[in-house]
């Protein structure tokens, strides 16, 4: 026995969800499944489904459901590893010790001395600590974060801990891809273990940055930072997101502690959901170059899906919030999360900056109806379209015609049948993990037309069932009475996602094309041919494959 989620995996096969919910539940037969009515929401109608097969629940009403652990967990109002007890102890199955808690902790302890180790290091590297004292961080916050420099060759350390290569894997620290010569910045959990690390290079090497690889450390479910300012991120409701880990150090270490770090542009659905455990208000401060710019507009739509109050914080002449407090101090930053703009003023502003240069305003007028469109409120829409009305000049009835759905009605009908599609696609792969196995390889998420549902075939694909059974559509999914045809008919849809794939690809390209003649670029041009003649090739198997 490996570990408890292992356990509880196998266990999870053995119990009767049925059986154990009606210790609960009064529960009625309904065609494939069970039904009953919710305990976790005031219920008429039995809105709660249990999928014997699949071992989950659905509540219809509330949205609650999962495995039976989250049951459990929700009704008993324990954590997993009591519910996994409890569950346990309900189908008389021994609980095995595990060496679960142990097997980690070596890699949390060895963590713990490799940064220490790090740290020791760059306390004798001169060169090091003057490059971090011009960039405002000194002995304190050295300490505060433990940052390190990992020397050439860690040899002697490993033989002393008496690390192999093998464990040294284990740890996510990969020999081929060592840190060495870097600046070290550790990453810890939420309760402060040291999960990974991140080296900086000095010498302009490329990647600038390495991570641990993943094994415990998980790049998009970590946020550097949070732990040591999660307290004070409780204490406000705000906190302030930055894309460096200088930016992190130096903002902490001048008193403004509720901060974290995405580490780098690419703010995840994962972190959004992490911090919102945590804050209410969230300032975006990524670096003003366009990677920077990017990144806050991804940030921002996250963001606005978690339902957080959005300030962006603008740093003037082109600085980075590191070199900006560096350079004005803490209460100048202060004054700038104070002057921090929402949402929408700082797309209106990029637009602007944007088509500064734009001979006609039509180009901006797009930009700005785009911005309308994100808003849901219909008021506030009818604001910002007067507004745009009085910059652009456009009048107010020509926008309005401009952002509304305005799709023939053909257009949508093969919009509806690629949704169909797809969900029918999913429908086979979840109820048939055969299925699922025999195309994984061949079948990418760029298939999908629909998010939700391009969403969910990733997490198929990547995440482990428990992650799956927290997800709402998948549940439903699973759940659902749709019939499905034979197995020639899943290839069949197959086929026609696929088909419909090529289609869009070939459509970009055309574009991509056209416009790579336009402005003469011949490689290009020649590289695009190619990739066309190709697309037309598996176009045409298609069709051969279809008689
Ligand atoms: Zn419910």
């Amino acid at each position: 026995m490996k570990n408890l989620i292992d356990f509880a995996e196998e266990l999870r096969e053995k119990v009767d969800i049925v059986e154990f919910l009606s210790q609960y539940l009064a529960i009625k037969r309904r065609g494939k499944n069970y039904v009953a009515l919710c305990p976790f929401h005031p219920d008429k109608n039995p809105s709660l489904n249990i999928s014997r097969e699949k071992g989950l629940f659905h509540c219809f009403g509330c949205g609650a459901g999962g495995t039976i652990y989250h049951f459990v967990m929700k009704i008993e109002n324990v954590n997993f590893e009591r519910a996994v007890e409890i569950v346990a102890n309900w189908a008389k199955v021994e609980i095995p010790q595990f060496d679960y808690v142990k097997k980690n902790d070596w890699i949390y302890k060895f963590h713990e001395e490799i940064a220490d180790y790090f740290k020791e290091n760059l306390f004798k590297n001169e060169n090091l600590l003057n490059y971090l004292k011009n960039r405002g961080v000194e002995k304190e916050g050295i300490e505060k974060f433990k940052i390190g420099y990992a020397p050439p060759n860690i040899d002697d350390f490993l033989k002393e801990k008496n690390i192999d290569e093998k464990k040294l894997k284990e740890t996510g620290i990969s020999p081929y891809r060592n840190f060495s010569k870097r600046l070290i910045f550790p990453i810890r959990s939420i309760s402060g273990k040291i999960v990974g690390f991140s080296g900086r290079a000095l010498e302009g090497e490329e990647p600038k940055y390495i991570n641990s690889q993943e094994v415990i450390f998980k790049k998009g479910e970590n946020l550097y930072g949070l732990y040591e300012g999660k307290e004070e991120i409780l204490k406000t409701k705000e906190v302030v997101l930055v894309e460096g880990y200088i930016d992190v150090i130096l903002l902490h270490i001048n008193g403004i502690k509720n901060v974290v770090s995405s580490m780098g542009t690419s703010f995840t659905e994962e972190q959004g959901k992490i911090l919102k455990r945590f804050a209410d208000r969230l300032y975006i401060s990524f670096d003003p170059d366009t990677g920077g710019i990017e990144g806050t507009k991804r940030a921002l739509e996250i963001s606005e899906k978690y339902n957080f109050e959005i300030k962006i914080i603008i740093i003037p002449q082109n600085l980075d919030p590191d070199e900006y407090l560096l350079k004005f101090g803490k209460e100048s930053f202060i004054s700038l999360m104070k002057n921090s703009y929402d949402a929408i003023t700082f797309l209106w502003n990029e637009s602007e900056n944007k088509h500064k240069n734009d001979e006609t305003v039509v180009p901006l007028t797009k930009d700005l109806l785009e911005i309308a469109k994100r808003i849901k409120d219909p008021t506030k829409r009818f604001e910002i379209i007067k507004k745009i009305s009085e910059r652009t000049h456009f009048p107010e009835e020509v926008l309005l015609e401009e952002i509304k759905e305005k799709k023939t009605k053909r257009e949508e009908i093969i919009k509806e049948q690629e949704n169909i599609l797809e969900k029918e696609f999913l429908i086979y792969i979840i109820k048939n993990k055969e299925y699922f196995d025999l195309i994984k390889d061949e079948i990418n998420e760029n298939y999908f037309q629909t998010i939700k549902f391009r969403e969910l075939f990733i997490k198929l694909k990547y995440s482990s069932e428990f992650i799956l059974m927290e997800d709402n559509l998948y549940r439903e999914l699973a759940l659902s009475n749709f019939e499905l045809g034979p197995k020639e008919h899943f290839f069949d849809i197959i086929k026609r996602l696929k088909f419909i794939y090529l289609q869009n690809l070939k459509k970009e390209l055309l574009i991509n094309l056209e416009k790579a003649e336009k402005e003469k670029k011949v490689d290009l041009i020649d590289y695009l041919k190619l990739k066309l003649i190709e697309i037309e090739k598996e176009i045409k198997n298609l069709r051969y494959k279809e008689v």
